[in-house]
């Protein structure tokens, strides 16, 4: 019998709460990823599959042999020196396979995905940053209210509708972690296609895309109705009032949807890519994936939940059966990496009827500072039993 139940709790939505009483160092869950994706600094030195760390050496089971490379650059019309995909190394024969199996189908689409983000970022990269325009503040007389949930969720369908060129936003500057996040949202793309009631389990997350907007939206662009937004915009006004942080999205949207399409060779495209699916990933990811570290001593793992400070970010995953966990700033339970799943571990006991929470992040810093960032990050006022005592102290 599982040891956590879905309930739905009192002013939080859904959470996990333990079916019996529950000592201490129990193993509740374990969540495999939809899908992952390594930090790029660390590719060469991490396993694609285990996330194994042979840091100072790389990792030498390479994605192709050389008959298969040579297959694949006569179908791909591709130089045979072009296909080492150094981005994708394993630590062994059995890490590959295991890879090569999970995926199945979606294996060489995403040889496919990841050799055509790498040309594309190649090309993109030396570009200049761009200079946002001035904000521009048209006499509309009709305006949609910030707060309205459908209003602006059409104002937003109608902002990234006009982004149709696929040179737009192309002068953005990117970085190597648009690329680990580009082939995150590739990856679970073709799980969608090929995988579908995998893909599923993503969309039961919760979308922040609302809350992000509303987040950044700098009501000072557009000072006389700062609740408001003017509707019907042209595709410069919009691009003028859409916050950075979302600028940047729209970049990466665009900048992904070139490297899925452009013609390259006979390099498969990837179809399907639209900016509503695109988005759907995009925003469930940003609050619901986790870090995956380096493993350190089990004296560490277990004093941190599995992150310290000397340790290297290598990569991130998202776990939908791990979005029940809530957070709280005093967890009863931590997450500890095994390979590519992430294990949850009772750091206390838990009685029956109590809910199972993780901390999101460090939670080290006093609750001003916690607050801010949880409600930054992931969009809620944390009003764990820790945040409200220390609150009440410092008021
Ligand atoms: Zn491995
Ligand atoms: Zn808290």
């Amino acid at each position: 019998m599982s040891l956590l139940e879905i309930s739905v709790l009192p002013g939080k939505g859904r959470g996990y709460r333990a079916t019996s009483d529950i000592p201490i160092g129990t193993v509740l869950h374990v969540s495999d990823p939809l899908a992952t994706t390594l930090s790029q600094e660390w590719t060469p030195e991490t396993c694609l599959w285990c996330f194994d760390f042979a840091y100072p050496k790389k990792q030498k089971t390479k994605a192709l042999t050389e008959p298969e490379k040579l297959t694949l650059s006569l179908q791909w019309s591709v130089a045979p020196k072009h296909l080492s995909f150094k981005d994708m190394l394993f630590c062994s024969h059995t890490c590959k396979l295991s890879c090569q199996t999970s995926l199945s189908s979606d294996w060489i689409p995403t040889l496919a995905m990841h050799y055509r983000l790498d040309c594309e970022f190649k090309n993109t990269c030396n570009n200049l940053p761009i200079t946002k325009a001035a904000p521009i503040e048209p006499e509309f007389s009709k305006h949609i209210d910030l707060n309205n949930d459908e209003a602006l969720s059409t104002w937003l369908n109608q902002a990234w509708a006009c982004l149709t060129d696929p040179l737009d936003l192309s002068k953005k500057d990117l970085h190597d972690s648009d690329l680990s996040m580009s082939r995150l949202i590739g990856a679970c793309i073709l799980r969608s296609q090929n995988a579908p009631t995998l893909f599923q389990d993503l969309l039961v997350i919760q979308n922040n895309e609302l809350s992000h907007f509303r987040t950044h939206f700098n009501a000072s662009l557009y000072p006389t109705n700062p609740q408001q937004l003017p509707l019907h915009c042209t595709k410069e006004v919009y691009l003028s009032l859409i916050p950075d942080d979302l600028l940047d999205v729209m970049a990466l949207y665009c900048f992904f949807a070139r490297s899925m399409t452009k013609p390259l060779h006979n390099v498969p495209l990837i179809s399907g890519i639209t900016h509503n699916l695109f988005r759907s990933i995009f925003f469930r990811e940003r609050a619901n994936s986790f870090g995956l570290w380096e493993m350190g001593s089990d004296e560490v793992a277990n004093a941190t939940g599995g992150v310290s400070d000397d340790l290297e970010l290598l990569g991130f995953g998202i776990y939908p059966s791990a979005v029940y966990f809530n957070h709280s700033c005093d967890a009863n339970v931590i997450k500890v990496r095994d390979g590519r799943s992430m294990k949850f571990i009772s750091r206390r006991m838990i009685d029956e009827g109590e809910e199972a929470c993780i901390s999101y992040g460090s939670v080290d810093d006093d609750v001003r500072s916690r607050r801010q960032r949880l409600l930054e990050h992931y969009h809620f006022i944390c009003q764990c039993t820790r945040c409200t005592q220390e609150d009440l102290i410092i008021r």
